[in-house]
């Protein structure tokens, strides 16, 4: 859908040196010098439809070029959608390894070359992999019901013929580590929790750990297999999977996660009083080391001096549901901002996108670009990874010699109802290992996470769940810091901690 860019605002660029956009001027000045066709200035802006010359305005700033372009994103962009919509549809759910993300890398790649990115292409490398089998649960006394669960990824099989025994009930994941050793011998451990949605997404760094440490607590204390509270906030009869990790020198237990409704109805049975014996069957596999990769694109910067930009979201997601907010959200708000950037003209920096591998099974993916990339000159990293709701907050993580960038930055936001924290970025998982390699840059735009972790890991992660609205104004918020960022020439790294 094409939607009208501000003239006045495109040939204003013109009169502004050294700033976003001069090259996009000198190109266009010198098209229409050329008599050629006039329209091609709209190329520039490829996205948007110039209605006419007639009325040039008084010159408009660089702030008030990237706050038009803000704006029309705001209220127009699909090209996120169109991602989240074609990734979903057409590849559905694609776990770290497998044949789908081998079509999710083909698919991104065909899609970022359509949208007019260079240098497109795939760094694979080799990770072991671990896929879903079946997965039963069956109350057997002394009350009879069914329960719906869901492997963690890493779970051992309690082969065909499943397990059945007692449950050990743990409130919280700190009385399972209070249970002394070998108590939990022959048992199936059930750990409990108390998550609430939160805005910002604390609680599941609060109560995340019972699953991705609770199986490995379990399995040293002699358990023969764990059920979790799923690490959710809904209560939609879906569990939640994700990983969980054992030590090398544990070996691992089935590991599972239940419902929510399913867990309270777990916890009722128990304050009953009288032993509750669980019949569990889960039959995932390892099917050993497989094929993964991240798909790569740039936007190439004008001054091949400066360190690049890495913005980054992962292309897998888990097997439940088909991966919209995790993560196809994120690939379309950074290919959105990307697209939107070259309609501005060429930045000085370039923009790499990683369309990130296998986040979900260990983050090998980000780990592998960090190995590969850990001496090519990076300046700066940004991630997309919490799903499609607004952006509420922005944190930076910049040099002091950036103290005016990040105020044009802060003000470009606060048209969208992004207000500065005072916490430092931190990145995310993808961007991680290049971050620590070298002590990049970074800007959070900080998502509200308040309904993420109804849906996270779930079969309801599906694409109808995507606000439309929602989206366009991540995007917006995107493209309001990056087309600051990408043509910056001081230093972005912020000084080494004292
Ligand atoms: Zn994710």
């Amino acid at each position: 859908m094409l939607y009208y860019f501000d003239l006045a605002a495109s040939l204003a660029i013109c009169t502004i040196p050294r700033k976003v956009g001069l090259q996009n001027c000198v190109m266009g000045l010198s098209l229409i010098a050329m008599n050629k066709h006039i329209t091609l200035l709209a190329a520039a802006s490829s996205l948007f439809l110039i209605p006419s010359l007639a009325s040039a305005a008084p010159a408009k700033s660089n702030d008030e070029i990237i706050a038009v372009l803000r704006d029309n994103v705001l209220q127009a962009d699909n090209i996120a959608y169109e991602i989240v919509e074609g990734l979903t549809t057409e590849i559905g759910p694609r776990q770290g390894g497998t044949a789908a993300e081998a079509r999710a890398r083909i698919w991104a790649v065909a899609k970022l070359k359509a949208l007019g990115f260079e240098n497109v292409r795939v760094e694979e490398y080799q990770m072991p992999t671990w896929v879903r089998g079946g997965e039963t649960a069956e109350i057997t006394a002394p009350f009879t019901q069914k329960m719906a669960v869901a492997a963690l990824g890493n779970s051992a099989s309690t082969g065909d013929a499943g397990i059945d025994a007692e449950i050990v009930y743990f409130p919280t994941i700190d009385d399972l580590r209070a249970a002394p050793d070998g108590s939990l011998k022959g048992k199936i451990a059930f750990v409990s929790h108390n998550m609430k949605a939160t805005q910002d997404g604390s609680s599941y760094g609060a109560f995340g750990p019972a699953r991705f440490v609770g199986p490995n607590i379990a399995a040293k204390k002699g358990a023969a297999a764990i059920v979790i509270r799923s690490i959710g906030t809904d209560y939609h009869r879906n569990p939640h999977t994700g990983n969980t990790n054992f030590e090398p020198s544990v070996t691992p237990i089935p590991a599972g996660a239940l419902s929510i409704p399913d867990a309270e109805n777990l916890e009722r049975m128990i304050a009953r009083g009288k032993p509750v014996r669980m019949k569990l069957k889960l039959t995932p596999q390892n099917v050993g080391m497989q094929t993964s990769g991240n798909v790569l694109a740039e936007v190439k910067g004008s001054n091949p001096d400066l360190p690049i930009i890495v913005i980054a979201c992962h292309l897998d997601s888990w097997d439940l549901g088909t991966g919209a907010i995790d993560n196809a959200a994120g690939c379309g708000i950074i290919g959105a901002t990307a697209k939107h950037l070259i309609s501005m003209g060429q930045p000085k920096r370039t923009v790499r996108l990683l369309w990130a591998g296998a986040e979900e099974v260990g983050i090998w993916g980000g780990r592998d670009y960090g190995e590969k990339h850990a001496s090519e000159p990076h300046a700066f990293a940004m991630e997309s990874d919490f799903g499609a709701g607004k952006v509420w907050a922005v944190d930076f993580n910049l040099s002091n010699s950036a103290s005016a960038l990040r105020t044009q930055i802060t003000s470009a936001l606060a048209p969208l109802g992004v207000v500065p924290r005072k916490d430092p970025a931190g990145g995310g998982a993808d961007v991680g290992a290049i971050i620590a390699a070298q002590k990049l840059g970074i800007i959070d735009l900080q998502q509200d996470g308040t309904k993420y972790f109804d849906l996270h890991h779930t079969p309801d992660d599906t694409l109808d769940k995507i606000d439309r609205s929602e989206l366009r104004q991540n995007v917006a918020a995107w493209v309001a810091t990056l087309a600051y960022i990408a043509s910056y020439e001081g230093e972005l790294k912020p000084e080494p901690a004292q």
